[in-house]
C-alpha cells in the first residue's frame, strides 16, 4: 500500500502541506504522532538551508552540504506522507489540491510555498541577471563566474576582459550583503590565485542598492559598519543607485551610468510563490496571501498560510519580515491551532519571539542585531558561525559544513569550485568565445 492509498484509507483528519520549506516543514515535524495524517507537498525532493545558499553560489560549500532530501527528514514518523509533485491549484470548495501528479483532497490545508525573486516586470533583467532562491540558482552564479573566468583567460580585448571579471550585485539586504563579501573574499583569496595570468584590478565587485542605506531593517550602526566592512574588502557598493536594465554584459543605472559585468547577481526583491495567484485568493500588492492572526484565510479558515508567502501585520502596524524563525514560529502555531480545532477549541493568535538577525561579510567580520545588544566584527562572526551551525537541519550536514569552513578559513580556500552544468546554461554556449 502506498502513501496515497493510505491516506485515501485513513478516518484521521487530513492535513496537506505545500511546501517543505522552513514552514511546512515544521508543521510537519509538530504533527508528528498526532492523530492526524499529514501529506507534505515540494515540487522540489530537498529541503533547502537558505541561509547558506550564498555560500553554494561563491563556491565555499557544495549544494548537498545545505540540502537533504525531504524523506530523509520525514523518516520514521509513521503519519507524516511526501509527496514529490508541483501544486497547480486548490479547491477550497471541494478542499482539494491539485497537483502535476494527482489531486488530493484535505481536511485542513497549510499553504507554505514561499516566493520568488521579483524582478519587477524587468524582462531584461530576469533574462541576463540570476537569483538566488534555489539551488540551481545557487549553481547556476557559481558556474557563470568561474565560466566567465576562464573566458577571461583568452579574451585579448582588456575592456572585454575586464567585463568579463566584474561581478554586480543587486539589492543591499543581507543577502546581497553577504553575497558582495563573500565574492570580494572569493576574488581576493581565491581567483587571483587560480588566474595567475589575470590582472585582478580588472576585476571589481559592485552592490548596488536603491535606498540610502545597506541592511534596512538593522540599526543604523550596523549598517554603517556593514558598509565599512564591505569598504575594506574592496566592495564598490553604490547607494541611491537604481538598476532600470540589464544585458549579457553590462548593467545601466537610472541615471545613465553603465556599469560593464558579465556576472549579475539580482538580490533586490521577492514576491509570493506564482501558487498564490492561481487560488483565487485577495492578494497583496507583492503577491502574498494576506492571513488573520491566527494564521487561517477569513474565506476559509481550514486554511492557513504561513512564512514567507502569509503577509500578517505585527504590533507596530508592520509586516513581519521574511524570515526564518518567523516561519518556523508560524509552523508551531498553524500545527498547534490545527490540533485545536481537530478538537473543537478556538485557535491561539500569533505571537512572534524576535531573535534579531545577523549577516556575514567576511573572515571575522560581520553585523548582528540579538536581543536588542549589536555586535560587529570578529564577536558578531562568531555568533553567526554558530548559529548558523546548530540551525542547519541533520549532522551529516552540520559535519561537512564545519569541515568545509574550517578548510576554507585555514587554507583561505573556496573549494567547491567544480563547473558541471554546462548544458543549463546553454545560453552561454552562444556568446562569442573569441580566442584572436
Ligand atoms: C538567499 C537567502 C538567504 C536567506 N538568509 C536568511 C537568514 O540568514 N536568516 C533568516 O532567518 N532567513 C533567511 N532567509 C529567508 C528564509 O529562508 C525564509 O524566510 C524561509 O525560507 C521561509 O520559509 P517558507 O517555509 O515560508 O518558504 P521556503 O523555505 O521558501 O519554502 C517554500 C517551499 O515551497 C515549495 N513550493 C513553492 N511553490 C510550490 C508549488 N507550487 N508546488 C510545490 N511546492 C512548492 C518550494 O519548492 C519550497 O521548498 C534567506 C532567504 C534566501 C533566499
Amino acid at each position: 500500500m502506498n502513501a496515497l492509498s493510505d491516506l485515501a484509507e485513513a478516518r484521521r483528519p487530513r492535513v496537506v502541506v505545500i511546501g517543505a520549506g522552513f514552514g511546512g516543514l515544521r508543521v510537519a515535524q509538530r504533527l508528528r504522532d498526532a492523530q492526524v495524517d499529514v501529506l507534505v507537498i515540494d515540487r522540489h525532493n530537498h529541503h533547502t538551508f537558505m541561509p547558506l545558499l550564498y555560500e553554494v553560489a561563491t563556491a565555499g560549500l557544495a549544494a548537498d552540504d545545505i540540502a537533504q532530501p525531504v524523506r530523509a527528514i520525514l523518516r520514521g514518523t509513521r503519519n507524516v506522507h511526501f509527496l514529490l509533485a508541483e501544486v497547480t491549484g486548490v479547491d477550497f470548495g471541494a478542499r482539494r489540491v491539485t497537483t502535476d501528479a494527482c489531486r488530493v483532497s484535505y481536511d485542513y490545508l497549510v499553504i507554505s510555498a514561499g516566493t520568488v525573486t521579483n524582478y519587477f516586470g524587468m524582462a531584461s533583467v530576469e533574462r541576463n541577471a540570476i537569483g538566488l532562491k534555489d539551488l540551481s540558482q545557487a549553481n547556476a552564479i557559481r558556474s557563470r563566474i568561474l565560466r566567465n573566468f576562464e573566458r577571461a583567460t583568452v579574451e585579448r580585448d582588456s575592456a572585454a576582459r575586464a567585463r568579463l571579471m566584474t561581478m554586480v550585485v543587486v539589492g543591499g539586504g543581507p543577502t546581497g550583503v553577504e553575497m558582495a563579501g563573500a565574492l570580494a573574499e572569493l576574488k581576493r583569496h581565491v581567483l587571483r590565485r587560480d588566474y595567475p595570468a589575470l590582472d585582478m584590478a580588472g576585476a571589481r565587485v559592485v552592490l548596488i542598492e536603491a535606498t540610502d542605506r545597506l541592511l534596512p531593517a538593522m540599526p543604523t550602526g550596523l549598517q554603517r559598519k556593514a558598509l565599512e566592512q564591505l569598504s575594506s574588502l574592496g566592495v564598490d557598493v553604490r547607494l541611491g543607485a537604481v538598476v532600470t536594465d540589464v544585458s549579457e554584459d553590462a548593467v545601466t543605472l537610472r541615471d545613465g551610468e553603465t556599469i560593464g559585468a558579465a556576472n549579475v547577481v539580482w538580490v533586490a526583491g521577492t514576491r509570493g510563490a506564482p501558487l498564490a495567484a492561481t487560488i483565487g485568493l485577495d492578494l497583496a500588492p507583492d503577491g502574498r496571501i494576506a492571513v488573520g492572526g491566527t494564521l487561517q484565510l477569513a474565506s476559509h479558515p481550514e486554511a492557513y498560510a504561513i512564512g514567507d508567502i502569509a503577509v500578517l501585520q505585527g504590533s507596530d502596524g508592520a509586516p513581519y519580515p521574511m524570515l526564518a524563525q518567523v516561519a518556523l514560529q508560524q509552523g508551531d502555531l498553524a500545527a498547534g491551532n490545527i490540533l485545536r480545532a481537530v478538537r473543537g477549541e478556538p485557535p491561539l493568535r500569533f505571537r512572534y519571539r524576535d531573535r534579531g538577525t545577523m549577516a556575514t561579510i567576511g573572515r571575522r567580520m560581520a553585523v548582528a542585531h540579538v536581543f536588542g545588544l549589536q555586535f560587529s566584527g570578529s564577536l558578531a562572526w562568531a555568533l553567526w558561525l554558530v548559529v548558523h551551525l546548530l540551525a542547519i537541519i541533520g549532522l551529516r550536514n552540520r559535519a561537512l559544513v564545519l569541515l568545509n569552513w574550517t578548510w576554507n578559513y585555514l587554507r583561505y580556500d573556496r573549494a567547491s569550485r567544480l563547473v558541471t552544468d554546462d548544458i543549463s546554461l546553454g545560453r552561454d554556449e552562444l556568446r562569442p568565445f573569441r580566442t584572436d
